[in-house]
Order: C-alpha cells, then sequence, then structure tokens
C-alpha cells in the first residue's frame, strides 16, 4: 500500500531516557498523528540524513527506545481504538493505544488482553516490538501468539500488511523486532474472554528454589499465572527463598456480580499503602534503598509472607494482580532522580534442563561479588515462532540492581559474569530489559541463520538504515 507523505510531526527538543533513568540522550522527539505523518517522519530524517529511534511510553527498562545519535519517533499520539467487536474480542488499535486505555474499554464487555506487562502504561506497538510476557507465558505464550495482523511503516515509504499467511517473514520479524524493520501503525489483537473482573489467587511460600520450581511445575496444567518473588538476599540452604502467587479466572457462575467486578471502578488499585498516600510512597521507599535497608525489606517480606499464606485462596482484581508495580507510582525514583542514576534489571531466561544449577550458581554470584538485587522475580516460559523472541521453554530470573556514578562499572562487570553464566547454560536475554550485552553474547544467543535473515529483512525494509536505537548500536553494531 502506497501512501503519499504530507505534513511534517510535530516536534519537540527533549530528555529521552530509558525508564530505569540509567542511560537517556537530548533528542528531538517526532510525534506524528497519522500514517502519512510516519512516511513523512522517514521522508525528514533521509533529508537530514539522521536516524530515528521508534518509541513508545519508554517503559523499556535500559536503552531500547532511546536514540543518542538521532531523533526519537515518537508513536504515542496514534491513539484512537479503532474498532472493538465484544462479540469476537477482536480489537483494532492505533501503536499508541495503552494497554491500560484496552483493558478499561475491553473488560465492562466481559474481555481481558491475554497477555499484559507488571505496569499498565506501555503502548501496544511497544509491547508489539519487544513481543512481551506475562505471568502467564507458561500457559497463553507472548504477546505475538495474539496478535493476527498489523500494519507496518516501512522507512522506505510502504505501509505492508503482516499476518501469519500474508508477509509471514515480516510478521514473525517484527514482533520481537525492537522497532527496528518498520513503525507498527495499526495492530489486531485478539484478546481474551473473562466470567468476572475478579482473579482467584493463592500465595505460597517456599524455603529455597527447588521448593518454587517443584511447586510451578506441579501447577502448570491448573492455574492460569505463576509468578515468584525471591529474597536474593539469603544464602545457604535457603538460597532462592521466597514466596509464590498463582491465580485463576474464575469460572462461569463463580463470580456472584460479575457486573460489579467487571466495572473500572472496581479495579482502581488503593489510594495509599498503610496509611502513606501513593504519590509519596517512594520517598519511604527511598530511605531504605541501599544494602542494608534491602535486606532487611526482603527479610520482613519473606517473614510476613506467611500471613498472606494462612488466608488461604482470595479474590483480586484483575488490574490489582497483573499491574503489581502499579501500586506506588514512580517506585523507581526511590533509586535517585539525577541523570544516570536509577536501575538496571538484568532478565536471564534459562532452558528447563539444568536451570536449577545455574540460576543456584547465579543467586550465589550475586552474594559473592556483593551485588545483590533488591527486586527478583522468577517466571515459567514457553517458546513461540517470533524470529528475535526472547520466550523459550524454560525459566527465567529478573535481577533490578541499583545504578549510581559510583557502582556502574562494578555492576556492569557482575552483569557481564551473569550473563556468561546464562550463555554457559544455553540461556538468552531479553532486550525490553538488558543494558549490558554486547555483539558476542548477542551471536552466542541466536543462531547464526537467524542473525543472517534478521539482518537481511531490515536492509530490505530499511535500505538507509534510518530506523536505529542505542540498543541496536550497542548490541547489532548498527550497521544490517
Ligand atoms: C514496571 C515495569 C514492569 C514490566 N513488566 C514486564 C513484564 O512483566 N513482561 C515484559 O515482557 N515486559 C515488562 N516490562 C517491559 C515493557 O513491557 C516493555 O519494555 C514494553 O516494550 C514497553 O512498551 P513502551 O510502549 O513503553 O515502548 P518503549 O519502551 O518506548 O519501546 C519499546 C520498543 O518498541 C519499539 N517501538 C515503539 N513504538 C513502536 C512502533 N510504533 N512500531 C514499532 N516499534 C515501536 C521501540 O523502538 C523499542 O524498541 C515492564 C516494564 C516496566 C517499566
Amino acid at each position: 500500500m502506497l501512501v503519499h507523505a504530507k505534513s511534517t510531526p510535530r516536534s519537540s527538543f527533549e530528555y529521552v531516557e530509558g525508564w530505569g533513568m540509567a542511560v537517556g540522550a537530548h533528542a528531538r522527539v517526532l510525534r506524528p498523528r497519522t500514517v502519512s505523518e510516519v512516511l513523512a517522519a522517514f521522508d525528514l530524517a533521509r533529508r537530514e540524513s539522521t536516524t530515528l529511534g521508534l518509541r513508545g511510553t519508554g517503559c523499556s527498562y535500559g536503552d531500547a527506545s532511546v536514540n543518542a545519535c538521532g531523533h526519537a519517533l515518537d508513536t504515542t499520539a496514534m491513539n484512537r481504538v479503532l474498532s472493538w467487536d465484544p462479540a469476537t474480542g477482536v480489537a483494532v488499535l492505533e501503536p499508541g493505544v495503552t494497554i491500560e486505555a484496552l483493558w478499561q474499554r475491553i473488560l465492562p464487555d466481559g474481555w481481558w488482553p491475554p497477555v499484559v506487562p507488571g505496569t499498565a502504561f506501555p503502548t501496544i506497538a511497544g509491547v508489539a516490538a519487544m513481543n512481551i510476557h506475562g505471568k502467564n507465558n507458561f500457559k497463553a505464550g507472548t504477546i505475538g501468539d495474539w496478535i493476527r495482523e498489523f500494519d507496518l511503516a516501512l522507512p522506505r515509504g510502504e505501509i505492508v500488511t503482516c499476518s501469519r499467511e500474508k508477509e509471514s517473514d515480516l510478521f514473525h520479524a517484527a514482533i520481537g523486532g525492537f522497532g527496528m524493520l518498520g513503525a507498527f501503525t495499526r495492530i489486531v489483537l485478539q484478546t481474551k474472554h473473562v466470567h468476572s473482573g475478579d482473579v482467584e489467587v493463592t500465595a505460597v511460600r517456599a524455603r529455597n528454589l527447588r521448593e518454587i520450581m517443584d511447586h510451578f511445575e506441579g501447577r502448570t496444567s491448573s492455574v492460569d499465572y505463576l509468578v515468584a518473588w525471591i529474597d536474593a538476599f539469603a544464602g545457604g540452604e535457603a538460597l532462592g527463598r521466597g514466596q509464590i502467587h498463582e491465580a485463576r479466572y474464575l469460572a462461569a457462575g463463580e463470580d456472584p456480580d460479575p457486573r460489579r467486578t467487571l466495572d473500572v471502578g472496581h479495579q482502581h488499585l488503593p489510594k495509599s499503602i498503610l496509611g502513606v498516600p501513593k504519590g509519596e510512597a517512594w520517598r519511604v521507599i527511598r530511605l531504605l534503598n541501599n544494602d542494608r535497608g534491602m535486606r532487611f525489606l526482603n527479610s520482613v517480606k519473606y517473614a510476613t509472607g506467611r500471613l498472606e499464606v494462612l488466608k488461604g485462596p482470595f479474590r483480586e482484581s484483575l488490574a490489582a494482580f497483573n499491574f503489581l508495580l502499579d501500586y506506588v507510582p514512580n517506585w523507581k525514583w526511590a533509586y535517585g532522580r539525577s541523570e544516570r542514576r536509577g536501575l538496571i534489571q538484568h532478565q536471564l531466561f534459562l532452558p528447563a534442563k539444568g536451570a536449577h544449577d545455574a540460576y543456584c550458581a547465579i543467586l550465589e554470584r550475586n552474594l559473592a561479588n556483593g551485588c545483590v538485587p533488591y527486586l527478583a522475580v522468577f517466571k515459567r516460559h514457553r517458546p513461540d515462532p517470533f524470529w528475535m523472541t526472547h520466550a523459550l521453554d524454560g525459566w527465567s530470573l529478573a535481577l533490578d540492581f541499583k545504578v549510581t556514578p559510583g557502582n556502574r562499572d562494578r555492576v556492569w562487570a557482575h552483569c557481564a559474569e551473569l550473563s556468561e553464566l546464562t550463555l554457559e547454560a544455553g540461556g538468552k536475554f531479553y532486550f525490553a530489559k538488558d543494558l549490558v550485552i554486547g555483539p558476542k553474547e548477542a551471536e552466542r544467543m541466536y543462531a547464526p541463520e537467524m542473525l543472517e535473515a534478521f539482518r537481511a529483512l531490515k536492509r530490505r525494509a530499511d535500505p538507509d538504515a534510518l530506523l536505529q536505537t542505542d540498543l541496536w548500536r550497542r548490541v547489532f553494531g548498527g550497521a544490517a
């Protein structure tokens, strides 16, 4: 489909940073409102001999939507739900529709986004470009598994409609292709039918990593969501101890008043936490945001987890269960609020075979190096057909490390050791979270034919290499 480029999108000069705040750059941000303005942005970049980094709401922890060497192309202003069919659950969305806007539109009709991240703020284009997973990855797959079709604006000046049948290579490479092949301008998503706005949640305590993994394996066929928080400060016999949360959708008839629970008002998160207004809670966490404070907080969380277990299965709204990290607005500010201070997340994916021992080695290395993540989250995954996907038949451990100007080199060196342990065990990394790997790690994580096929597709879709980000240059050297 050829669309003639018309007006240049509005733009402004801003500081654009990764969500974890550890990287950022001043850039001109272009905000198209139409498909033709997206194409006009490509023309402008070509004329100015510069590059464009696609960007949604900037919720990738690292440099996936930061482009220090060019402009940002931010598609959040294209945020209309183009159509919604409550009979089939199919939504047609512009790229800037957020997960929050989507669930608020579809839940009253008894539908829910099938795969969501731990925050509701990302855009549908951003989650498609990263092929995100949720706490239900072992069961529901990644978001790409639910995308039926999309339109991609190619930098060479064309709009291509892609699906499993049409332009199948582009379909499987652009989902999870971290914005390197083109800009999503329309996404057709199948959503999931639900009989209630609540899920039934059960908390389970685990004394070590073995117990967590055994519990997951026993429950994957009977629940819809599984996630474990791990106290990364615990060692010895308690290495990998934590709290598991499993949840299941309610069956028809289990919710006595589905109209009430499906209402958006029922989903709102509480306004205060232990009496502290939510907006200010990050200031309290900041007081404990050091090794000693976080060791204390993690052990208190583990000890008090017992109370939650005693209460037995309980019902919680879909938003409260899924978007736990949105409970405390701007909690990342507890890590500091000046440039290059913040956090990075390193999410280590391992195939099922050998995963237990490798994760134990990783947790032990954190303790031995004195570089302990303040938050550690464990999930179960399944493979999918997308070319650059992070998902596999195995597990992931996501580790949040505090970054300051003083500890930066030490944290990066430590993460390099964790990356090596991961690669030795046949593992992978995830670009939505990564800020540390380089070309050598990427070459070991993907089959060479896959890397070459992706580069070849980029050369075809983007012959002038207009689409670039700091991530692309860091990991793939910038050249297709
Ligand atoms: C608190 C928190 C919790 C999270 N939990 C999870 C989780 O549980 N699981 C998970 O998988 N992820 C998780 N994430 C990561 C997040 O879901 C992804 O980083 C997601 O991609 C962010 O979307 P975004 O709209 O903010 O896009 P950005 O971060 O701005 O960009 C992400 C990628 O999309 C590309 N892009 C943006 N717009 C377009 C477009 N129109 N066309 C093509 N490419 C485009 C960008 O170039 C970039 O490569 C979490 C993030 C946070 C902050």
